[in-house]
C-alpha cells in the first residue's frame, strides 16, 4: 500500500546547528481513505456532535460554487473536516475539561474580503458530555450547488505521527541567506529540496503552518500573536484538489480565555 509522505526524513537541526532552536514539534495526520467511526479521530469523517446542538450552517451572503456564481438561497450545511481526540494527539494542549477538537467548514467559496475559500469553525468538546447527551445521528449534507467539490474531504482515518520540523517561509531572511550554501549542499547530498528535508507541508497539528507563500500570521482582537493550531492541505486520499489553494491554516489565541481562532489560506 502506498504510504502518505511521512514528513522530514532527517532532523535538520543535527545537520545545521543554527536551525536547532527553530525546530518545532508537529503531529502529522497522514490521512488514509477509510471509514472512521464517530468515536475516532479522522479527516472528513463522522463527528461526535451533541444531539441537542444544531449542526452548524453558513448563512454568509455571497458564498458560491462553480459553475453558478450565485449564492444558494438560505443557509448551507457545513461539513466535517477534522476531528481529533486528545488520546491521538497528546502533544496538543486541550482546554481544561475538553478532549475533542472539531473543525467544520462551509464548503463554498467565500468572497475575498472574508476568505476566498471555505469558511472554518472550531469546536472544543468533552467526549463524556456528548455521550451523556446523545450523539447527533443525521448530520445534514449540503445539496447539489451548495458545495465546491474541492472543499469536500473524503472520509479518512489518520495515523498521528510526531516529528520535528523547521521553518520554510518562517525562516528569518538573514539566517536563510547565511545558511543558503549549506542548505544547497544538503539538497545536493540527499537529492531533495529543503522543504522536503526540513518541513512538513501536509495535514498536521502544531509546528509551522504548511503555507506555500509568505507568512501572514494572524493577531487576535486584543493584539496577541496567535499560534498555529493545524493545517489542512490537499492530499491524495482526502480527495480535495483545492484548486490553486495551497491549504487552509487555523490559528488559536490561548492568551484569551474564549480561545479566539482565525484562519489563513494560500490563494
Ligand atoms: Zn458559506
Ligand atoms: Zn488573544
Amino acid at each position: 500500500m502506498e504510504q502518505s509522505f511521512a514528513g522530514p526524513p532527517y532532523d535538520l537541526g543535527d545537520l545545521i546547528p543554527e536551525l536547532a532552536v527553530l525546530g518545532r514539534r508537529t503531529t502529522l495526520l497522514l490521512p488514509r481513505s477509510g471509514s472512521p467511526g464517530v468515536g475516532e479521530s479522522s479527516l472528513g469523517g463522522p463527528m461526535l456532535w451533541p444531539a441537542d446542538e444544531p449542526w452548524p450552517s453558513c448563512g454568509q451572503q455571497g458564498h458560491w460554487a462553480w459553475p453558478n456564481e450565485q449564492s444558494p438561497a438560505g443557509t448551507v450545511s457545513m461539513v466535517p473536516v477534522v476531528q481529533l481526540f486528545v488520546r491521538d494527539v497528546p502533544e496538543l494542549p486541550f482546554p481544561e475539561g475538553m478532549d475533542v477538537l472539531q473543525l467544520v467548514w462551509c464548503p463554498l467559496i467565500h468572497p475575498r474580503d472574508q476568505a476566498c475559500a471555505a469558511l472554518p469553525e472550531l469546536y472544543w468538546r468533552s467526549e463524556a458530555d456528548v455521550l451523556a447527551t446523545g450523539v447527533l445521528q443525521d448530520i445534514p449534507v449540503p445539496q447539489e450547488g451548495e458545495y465546491e467539490e474541492e472543499f469536500m474531504p473524503s472520509p479518512c482515518t489518520i495515523s498521528p505521527t510526531p516529528v520535528v520540523e523547521y521553518p520554510n517561509w518562517d525562516l528569518p531572511q538573514e539566517l536563510q541567506q547565511t545558511l543558503q550554501p549549506r542548505i544547497e549542499e544538503l539538497e545536493e547530498r540527499f537529492g531533495m529540496e529543503y522543504t522536503l528535508l526540513a518541513c512538513a507541508l501536509q495535514n498536521k497539528v502544531g509546528g509551522y503552518p504548511a503555507w506555500n507563500q509568505p507568512p501572514n500570521w494572524p493577531v487576535c482582537d486584543r493584539g496577541h500573536s496567535m499560534e498555529h493550531l493545524l493545517s489542512v492541505t490537499p492530499e491524495e486520499d482526502l480527495d480535495m484538489e483545492m484548486g490553486d489553494l495551497g491549504g487552509i491554516y487555523v490559528f488559536l489565541c490561548r492568551q484569551c480565555p474564549e480561545l479566539p481562532y482565525a484562519h489563513r489560506y494560500d490563494c
